[in-house]
């Protein structure tokens, strides 16, 4: 009998044929195997017993970086002349329908080879095979072929081509690999790098997606000056160190937490700091000036743990991999004052000059620029923060097939998303497009996903804002637009990703987004249903006195809430050493340049500028972050809040409680009051909206105890909870939003009625 068998999902560029290949020999059949733009299609021939046995292990023994989505197979007519399965060239036919896979980190194999002194591959940097390393990062386009990727310009050695074309190697077919002989170099020795982190300088360091900055984390004097010269005030670094044991030396790591550190996309992961132990009392303070939260990652390049093999004296074999090392390392995105990352080494060394002490490049190009992800474990499973390397290109997919639409995000924390079939793709972070320089790589990104993906989009998806700089991308290309509003966005990304195209409520808790009333929204409890929304209810206005520089100073956020309770006379005296406490208590007094906003951000703002907790702060978001930290245990203020004529939620009593206690008991009871209020205030209004489940969504949901305490909460009220776990609660996420709600407004303006 003869199969024609098809596979979709990620199976290309992860040993997946050489696997095919495998069980064709297995079960001794002929025929042959190729990629195509559809996946990969296989024919195979042979007893119906054999046949089954192949289809069967297809799936389930597929390659782990694999995700098979389906397989189909069909009976065909047998040959009965073929002598052995071959594996064919990649055959074009049609649009690609099939992934980009994530760059993964070096497996196991790979490092056993890395520290064998006998190996041809002994400290060779840029060592990979079939089931590891880089891959969207040097891709150009599909089918995945050398061809394609940055690893074109580097010729095979014989001994390398033996390895690419033999079947049996776990490089067969392995388009980046390389050897010391043929392949790709640094333009600086290990041994100099470490030489130099060592006696306190700041190493720009080449890697998967651009550059990092990298110096010891246990030196005080060279981190504050990073954070100097990077113009990065207050802003958490992240701490790469050896190994899962070395990081338990600085944070509590649950299993999940562990587990995720250790995956394959190894992000940023945010854990507990331990504030006990000789470790953890090791790192500089300027790492993460007051955060309870420490965000670490472990090496995942070859040259990432050469630096650790380096460190720790450069011993043979693998076993020093799980042995504790002191050394912790800062890496933080080589991008000066918000730009895109730097990605070739020329442009490194002009933009990173004043900023670091010796660049570490090497001539494998990066053909797309990608940050590294961060994730944070929330209600039990990891969600990401910012989603980018190791998570991208990863499909999503949607609740059925659409039209391709194009979205294209916010203002900060900027994605854009592409729709093929059912499959939503959502680019790496951006990042704020207030920068002309982002802009561009917003332009490059676009581009890049059209190409890889062969979309040509129907319709194109934005914020209502009409300022964003992604709004006016948007109306400039030419296509029809959905002006799709913020909060609705971010429930609609939660609904695509968990492929609910009908009814369900959905709390949108953020900094600011424009509603449709033209006020700034960002406490709002919706009811949405594919492409339209209803507004149930929203978080009482606070007024922003002073326009925009308020979502800055929190102390301002304060005053006004002292204003909305009749208490204006105490904004004075209590801001006394506030420059313009006084010209505030004015504003607020006469209605002067204070417009309202239901934004949850700015409550948090009020709550932290009465507690004296970052009353101005340093960088969006910080002074809520810094009191999140500070939150033990949370508690709940009876009548601690209350509903305005409008059923507005208004949280004046419990942050006018804040006056009398300090900071760790305000957080507390901000943080419990918090989500008990809005439990009670959403709960009857979702019922009486016929809602049964709820997602919740925004900027302010990265905070465990808010998302945590209201999923539990509002699952003890007997709802059903989403939450965002593909893409980012925030406005990295918008973008799915955008794209699901456009394609199904698309949907709806073409239906025959
Ligand atoms: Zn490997
Ligand atoms: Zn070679």
């Amino acid at each position: 009998m003869r199969r024609a068998i098809r596979v979709r999902g990620l199976v290309q560029g992860v040993g997946f044929r050489p696997h095919v290949h495998g069980l064709a020999r297995r079960h001794r059949l002929t025929g042959w195997v190729l990629n195509d733009g559809d996946g990969v299609a296989i024919e195979v021939e042979g007893p119906a017993g054999a046949l089954a046995g192949f289809e069967q292990a297809l799936a389930a023994e597929a390659p782990p970086l694999a995700r098979v989505d389906s397989v189909s197979a069909t009976a065909a007519r047998p040959r009965g002349d073929e002598t052995g399965f071959e594996i064919r060239a990649s055959a074009r036919s049609g649009p690609v329908a099939t992934g980009v896979i994530p760059d993964a980190a070096v497996c196991d194999a790979c490092l056993a080879e890395l520290f064998d002194p006998a190996d041809r591959r002994y400290r060779y940097p840029f060592l990979n095979c079939t089931h590891c390393g880089p891959r969207y990062t040097i891709t150009r386009g599909l089918p995945y072929d050398r061809t394609r990727t940055a690893m074109a310009g580097f010729a095979l050695c014989p001994t390398c081509a033996a390895e690419y074309h033999d079947p049996a190697d776990r490089r067969f077919h392995a388009q980046p690999t390389a050897c010391p002989a043929c392949g790709p170099r640094l333009t600086m020795p290990v041994g100099d790098v470490m030489r130099r982190i060592g006696r306190g300088e700041i190493v720009a360091i080449k890697g998967l997606g651009g550059f990092h900055l990298a110096c010891d984390a246990r030196d005080a004097a060279t981190v504050a000056r990073l954070r100097r010269v990077k113009q990065r005030d207050g802003k958490p670094f992240a701490v790469m160190v050896a190994n899962l044991v070395s990081a338990r030396g600085l944070a509590d790591i649950t299993a999940l937490e562990a587990a995720t550190l250790t995956a394959p996309a190894r992000p940023i992961v945010l854990v507990r700091r331990r504030d006990d132990g000789e470790a953890a009392a090791t790192l500089a303070p300027a790492v993460a000036p007051d955060l309870a939260w420490l965000g670490v990652l472990l090496p995942y390049t070859p040259l990432h743990y050469l630096l650790f093999h380096e460190a720790a004296g450069r011993p043979a074999g693998t076993d020093w991999l799980e042995a504790p090392q002191p050394l912790a390392l800062v890496m933080t995105s080589a991008n000066p004052g918000g730009e895109p990352l730097a990605i070739d080494t020329e442009e490194a060394v002009r933009r990173l000059a004043g900023i670091a002490d010796a660049i570490c490049g090497h001539d494998r190009p990066i053909l797309v620029r990608v940050d590294d992800s961060v994730v944070r474990v929330i209600d039990g499973a990891p969600v990401p923060i910012r989603r980018a390397r190791g998570a991208v290109p990863a499909t999503i997919t949607l609740a059925r097939p659409v039209a391709p639409v194009l979205a294209v995000g916010g203002q900060l924390k900027t994605t854009v998303c592409l729709t093929r079939g059912d499959q939503a793709v959502v680019s790496q972070h951006i990042g704020g497009l207030d920068d002309l320089a982002t802009v561009g790589f917003f332009r490059e990104t676009v581009d890049h996903l059209k190409t890889i993906l062969e979309v040509t989009p129907v319709a194109v998806g934005h914020d209502l804002h009409p300022d964003f700089a992604s709004t006016r991308l948007a109306l400039g290309l030419g296509l029809p637009t959905v002006a799709v509003q913020h909060h609705h966005a971010h429930i609609a990304a939660v609904a695509a990703e968990h492929r609910i195209e009908g009814p369900l409520g959905g709390l949108a808790l953020d900094g600011v987004g424009l509603g449709s009333d033209g006020a700034a929204w960002g406490g709002e409890l919706l009811a949405v249903d594919g492409p339209r929304f209803e507004r149930l209810g929203h978080l009482a206005p606070l007024a922003l006195p002073g326009g925009d520089v308020a979502a800055r100073q929190p102390w301002r956020m304060a005053a006004a809430v002292l204003h909305r309770a009749g208490l204006g006379h105490e904004i004075a005296a209590r801001f006394a050493d506030r420059p313009g406490a006084a010209v505030v208590a004015e504003m607020l007094t006469g209605g002067v340049r204070t417009p309202p906003t239901t934004a949850l951000g700015r409550w948090f703002d009020a709550a932290c500028g009465m507690l004296g907790v970052r009353p101005v702060a340093g960088y969006e978001g910080e002074a809520p972050i810094v009191l999140e930290s500070l939150v033990t245990r949370p508690t709940v203020l009876a009548d601690g809040w209350t509903e305005d004529a409008d059923g507005a939620l208004d949280l004046t009593p419990v942050v006018l409680a804040l006056r009398q206690v300090n900071a760790a008991t305000g957080a507390d009871l901000f943080h419990g009051t918090l989500v008990a209020a809005l439990v009670a205030w959403a709960a009857p209004r979702l019922a009486a909206a016929g809602l049964e489940r709820v997602a919740h969504a925004g900027g302010c949901l990265a905070n465990r105890w808010l998302a945590e305490g209201l999923a539990q909460g509002l699952r003890a009220a007997g709802f059903e909870v989403l939450l965002a776990r593909l893409v980012p609660p925030n406005d990295g996420g918008l973008a799915l939003g955008q794209a699901w709600v456009t394609a199904l407004s698309v949907a709806r303006a073409t239906a025959v009625p």
